[in-house]
Parts: structure tokens; sequence; C-alpha cells
């Protein structure tokens, strides 16, 4: 079994956050320390520690993580547009490891990475 992070607590509702969707597959919650005006985290229930480590058995939930970004992006309003966006390990910056969609919007977006 990977190991359990701080999302797994949140998905269980055993620590407060602010959960904006959440069914059999997947849990959505803003995130504590937004970057953009929406900022919400998009996770598997499943522990998946990183984009590394994804299978076929879980392409359900990874699709059904689109489809609720979606979702979220129209009850938020950001018809102008949004990013998705996944780090994965050391080199991603990625902090907390268990999967996860960043969904960014609400304000004119920069380049994704410098130039
Ligand atoms: P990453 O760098 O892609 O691993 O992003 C991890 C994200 O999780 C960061 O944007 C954090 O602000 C966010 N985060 C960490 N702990 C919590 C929490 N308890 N509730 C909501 N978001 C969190």
């Amino acid at each position: 079994m990977p190991e359990e992070t701080i999302f797994s607590k949140i998905i269980r509702k055993e620590i407060p956050a602010d959960i904006v969707y959440q069914d059999d597959l997947v849990t959505a919650f803003r995130d504590i320390n937004p970057l953009t005006p929406t900022h919400i985290l998009i996770i598997p229930n499943k522990i998946i520690p990183t984009a590394a480590d994804v299978n076929e058995e879980d392409e359900a939930a990874l699709g059904r993580m689109f489809t609720v970004a979606r979702k979220i992006a129209e009850q938020e309003g950001l018809d102008k547009g949004y990013r998705l966006l996944v780090n994965c390990k050391e080199h991603g910056r990625q902090e907390v490891y268990h999967l996860h969609m960043h969904l960014f919007g609400g304000k004119q977006l920069g380049n994704m990475l410098p130039k």
C-alpha cells in the first residue's frame, strides 16, 4: 500500500477542507494557499502517489478528474479559460505525494515556464 498523505485525511473528512465536489472516485477541494482567485485540487480517492504511478486500472478515476474539472470550472464561471496542471516528483516540484490536478483560474495566467 502506498503511504497516506494529508490528502487521505481530507478525503475521509478527518481534517477540515473546503470540499467543492466528492464522489466514489474523486474529491476536489480549495487549495489552502491559493495562487489564483480559483485554485482547486482534484484528486483520486485512491492513493496514487504520482503521475508516474498511474495504471490502466486508474483510467476511470483519471478520466473523472477531467470531467469534474470541467464542471467546477463552469461553476466557478471560468468561461475565459483556466489551467490544469499536474506536478510529478522532484523535478516537477511535487510536494504532496498523492496525485493531484491543480485547477487555476480567475485571472490571466502567465507563460507556463519562463522563456
Ligand atoms: P504540489 O506542489 O503540486 O504537490 O501541490 C501541493 C498543493 O497542496 C499546494 O498548492 C498546497 O498549497 C496544497 N495543500 C497542502 N496541504 C493542503 C491542505 N491541507 N488543504 C488544501 N491544500 C493543501
